[in-house]
């Protein structure tokens, strides 16, 4: 980089946060993605921590006149290698914006985009409120959830990240400062801005701020592990616990070849020994009659439906380590995994995607581990490494795993996003007004395609 332009970068936030040592830089530029899909980096990045709105603003007006590519970076948790600069530029890091503020008149948290999940759990459980949205990993930041509108396992009750926010600030690719919506439960004042920088993948602006709405904290949780011996018995459960005026925060699917593994890798113990598929509801009430009038009901329906002896979890510390199993199966699977898919479907239609991802498999001789958010329609089959097979080959299976899901009224990401390597299969699967009207925006925004220029838009 131009050493005028290194200067004054570091005039805007300080030397100490402005970087070009490789050392330091190869911790900015890498995700979570599976290895053999992850995109490269590119060699020439600067790494950049502001501390503020203002210098965000201020490096990308410069970035913008001098047209330096800038990458927006948060906990660097995300699946499909979006955080990674894939051409030499500025890696902008969010780390230092982490205030958090919770504001429990309003039921609501302001918070600065680098303030990680674990603290926003934190925050509001100490203000006795609760923020009920679990996407697995807790070092993700509020930036990279809203940026990526982060679903994960609690979303049945009260949705994913779109459902909480209710005002963003956002620093546009050509540096001028947005501040949308506001502690608002109602506003209807013209398009709403704020909606369509949530998913957008660090694309259109840099998120700066949230206004996140909370909820009353929930004096009684439990967990039900449900065992089942039949498959279709435990997905045909998951509508009859819905129309029953039931509404858990998580309904969950998993088997028992995955959660036991995953268990001892992390040395613990899947809770239940019986059954091969299992069901792993959250519930969450107000008072302890409701919660067991629940749990009750809830054990009524699943055996009605063909389970074994539900499994009640009430304890905290016997609830977060089910949790954990079922948030780590993607750590436990990685190693092989060539690449995880996002898969989702309407919810009723959930259990005729999990039997064609079969097919495929059997068409192939392989084994495609499948779990995921059953109750959303939204499914993570695990393609893994074989031998002697081509990237191609994988391909293959990938784009025949993604017609089945548009087959069935699907789509190809219902949390993890495009980022870098899903943008091909996003040409097969939108229509080409939609791609033609997602590039206009984007130039709209970016006129000089600065901001994670490579991402998203084929
Ligand atoms: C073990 C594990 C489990 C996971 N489980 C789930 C799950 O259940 N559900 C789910 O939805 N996801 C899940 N994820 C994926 C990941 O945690 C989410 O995508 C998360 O939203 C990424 O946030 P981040 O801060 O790490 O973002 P990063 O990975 O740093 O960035 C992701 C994208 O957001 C952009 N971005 C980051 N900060 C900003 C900002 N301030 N302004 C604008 N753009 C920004 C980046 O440019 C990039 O495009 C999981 C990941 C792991 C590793």
């Amino acid at each position: 980089m131009d050493k005028k332009i290194l200067s004054m970068i570091k005039e805007i936030v300080g030397e100490e946060y402005v970087t070009n040592n490789p050392e330091i830089v190869k911790g900015y530029i890498y995700d979570e993605t599976a290895l053999p899909v992850r995109p490269r980096a590119a060699n020439n990045i600067l790494l950049v921590k502001p501390a503020n709105t203002y210098e965000i603003s201020e490096v990308l007006k410069l970035a913008n006149k001098e047209k330096i590519p800038v990458f927006p970076r948060g906990g660097g948790t995300g699946l499909v290698g979006a955080a990674i600069p894939t051409v030499d530029g500025i890696v902008l890091s969010l780390e230092r914006l982490d205030k958090i503020e919770i504001d429990k008149d309003n039921l609501m948290a302001i918070a600065e985009a680098g303030v990680t999940l674990r603290k926003l759990l934190e925050e509001a459980e100490k203000a006795g409120l609760f923020f009920p949205a679990h996407p697995g990993d807790e070092s993700a930041q509020i930036g990279g959830l809203v940026a990526c509108n982060a679903g994960g396992s609690r979303a049945v009750k009260t949705g994913v990240m779109r459902n909480y926010i209710r005002g963003l600030e956002v620093v546009l690719p050509t540096g001028e400062v947005l501040s949308l919506g506001g502690k608002l439960i109602k506003d209807n004042a013209g398009y709403d801005l704020a909606q369509l920088f949530i998913g957008s993948e660090g694309t259109l602006g840099i998120i700066t701020r949230a206004i996140i709405r909370l909820y009353p904290k929930s004096k009684f949780m439990a967990t039900l592990v449900i065992p089942y011996n039949n498959r279709e018995e435990a997905f045909k459960t998951v509508p009859k616990i819905l129309q029953s005026g039931i509404i858990p925060l998580a309904i969950e699917y998993v088997e028992r070849k995955l959660v036991e593994k995953t268990a001892n890798s992390l040395g613990m113990k899947w809770p239940a020994s019986e059954g091969e598929y299992f069901l792993m509801i959250i519930v969450s009430e107000q008072s302890e009659n409701s919660l067991y009038e629940v749990l009750e009901r809830l054990a009524d329906i699943c055996t009605s439906n063909g389970s074994l002896e539900p499994l009640i979890a009430d304890t905290r510390r016997e609830q977060d380590s089910i949790l954990k199993i079922r948030s780590e199966i993607y750590t436990f699977l990685k190693p092989e995994s060539i690449d995880i898919l996002d898969v989702t479907v309407p919810p009723a239609n959930v259990l005729d995607l999990i039997k064609r991802i079969e097919k495929i498999a059997n068409e192939y001789g392989i084994e495609i581990p499948v779990y995921g958010h059953v109750a959303d329609g939204n499914l993570h089959p695990h393609i893994l490494r074989i031998d002697g097979w081509s990237m191609e080959k994988y391909k293959e299976i990938i784009g025949k795993i993604y017609s089945e899901a548009i087959r069935l009224g699907g789509t190809i990401t219902g949390e993890h996003g495009i980022g870098a390597i899903r943008k091909e299969y996003l040409l097969k699967f939108k229509s080409a007004k939609e791609i033609e009207l997602m590039k206009e925006l984007k130039k709209l925004f970016d006129p000089n395609n600065i901001l994670n220029p490579d991402k998203v838009i084929p």
